[in-house]
């Protein structure tokens, strides 16, 4: 699944937003999730990130994996 992450705080470009097909990116606070269960994987956001943010989890190091949780849990918390 894809996973945005650090990059994002702060930033909060939102150029994925407005690439993503089915709109599964959500604001919140201090930078954007993607809802994991709506996400198709097709991975256009990658391309239009201007901080490259986001990342597929299973190319992450795994010290960084925690990300995956704190993008669920975002939405676990609706
Ligand atoms: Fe949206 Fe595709 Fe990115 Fe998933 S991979 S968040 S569906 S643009």
């Amino acid at each position: 699944a894809y996973v945005i992450t650090e990059p994002c705080i702060d930033t909060k470009d939102g150029a994925c937003t407005v690439a993503c097909p089915v709109d599964c990116i959500y604001e919140g606070g201090r930078m954007f999730y993607i809802q994991p269960e709506e996400c198709i994987n097709c991975g256009l956001c990658l391309s239009v990130c201007p901080v490259d943010a986001i990342l597929w989890d299973e190319e992450m190091p795994a010290e960084r994996l925690f990300l995956r949780d704190v993008n669920r849990d975002f939405f676990a918390d609706e």
